[in-house]
């Protein structure tokens, strides 16, 4: 079978540089362990294989022990958190500096009076860590969420303050257009734009879309905990019926396609996939024939 797929595919800048620097610590700070807080990306097999280096994963930095390096994951984390964590350890910083810069925003706008209107996944790590940048904010998911705001807050006019629109990095454009669209003809002062979605991923969707175009079945591969897997599987597959989310091969296997009939596959990888899981995925369909 012949395998196309997007150069973008796999590992973002953000992830890249964060496995980078983490690997060169450990490999340096031989003596001292170093505790990662929350997942460093959303990918099990990812955290099982640091775990096998004895880079571990803790859900409550409270577990990180004193004389330990504690890692914050490319999301970010809570400010209030952060700043706990610097008083009492030393830190290896890898937020993404497409998020710090998105964090940094909101705070000097909620520092200006703004009220923070963030578009993404309210439970995402990463819009957790927004949300704790601002002092008034609201997050809105869904065209319900959207809905709810305008009642709360426009209907009446009971918001005095102006308002500052961003998205998660990932986010969904469509929603982040939407919400900007709205707002903006709802209130009488203008309000101010961040468009934060990060340009790695549009980019990725965009070469997926496109040679989608080109073949007969279409594999993400991601994990269920990955949000930017979840959003490029939704959207090919809201174009073709023949798009499979997969984390892995075997999942590919436990899907018992009758692959012998397709002639072209997409394989497309989150931001957060390995390469070792894309490459033997394609080693397996080419293989095919
Ligand atoms: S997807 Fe973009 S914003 Fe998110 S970690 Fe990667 S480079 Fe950073």
């Amino acid at each position: 079978m012949e395998v196309l797929v997007p150069r973008h595919s796999g590992f973002c800048p953000g992830v890249r540089q964060a496995e980078k620097s983490l690997l060169s610590t450990h490999d340096r700070e031989t003596e001292t362990p170093l505790r990662v807080y929350g997942y460093l990306i959303n990918n099990k097999q990812y955290i099982s294989m640091l775990s096998s280096k004895g880079i571990l994963t803790v859900a409550d930095w409270k577990e990180i022990n004193k004389g330990s390096i504690a890692v914050i994951r490319t999301h970010g984390i809570r400010r209030e958190e952060e700043k706990k964590i610097r008083q009492s350890h030393r830190v290896l910083d890898l937020t993404c500096r497409n998020v710090k810069k998105v964090q940094l925003k909101i705070k000097e706008h909620s520092d200006k009076g703004f009220y923070i209107l963030i578009t993404g996944k309210k439970t995402h790590p990463e819009v957790e860590g927004l949300v704790s940048y601002a002092e008034q904010s609201f997050v809105i998911e869904t065209e319900n969420d959207l809905a709810e705001f305008e009642k709360k807050y426009l209907m009446d006019g009971s918001l005095h303050q102006p308002i500052f629109i961003v998205s998660q990095t990932t986010g969904n454009r469509a929603l982040f257009e939407t919400v900007c669209k709205r707002i903006e003809g709802r209130v009488t002062a203008q309000p101010v734009v961040f468009d934060s979605i990060c340009p790695v991923t549009e980019l990725k969707e965009k070469e997926a879309m496109e040679l989608q175009d080109l073949a007969d079945v279409s594999f993400v591969i991601g994990d269920k905990l990955s949000s930017n897997a979840a959003k490029l599987y939704q959207i090919l597959k809201a174009r073709r019926e023949e798009v499979h989310f997969i984390e892995d091969l075997q999942d590919l296997l436990n899907l018992n396609l009758p692959l012998i009939n397709y002639k072209i596959a997409l394989v497309v990888s989150s931001a957060s996939t390995p390469f070792s899981i894309e490459e033997t995925v394609c080693r397996y369909l080419k293989d095919i024939r």
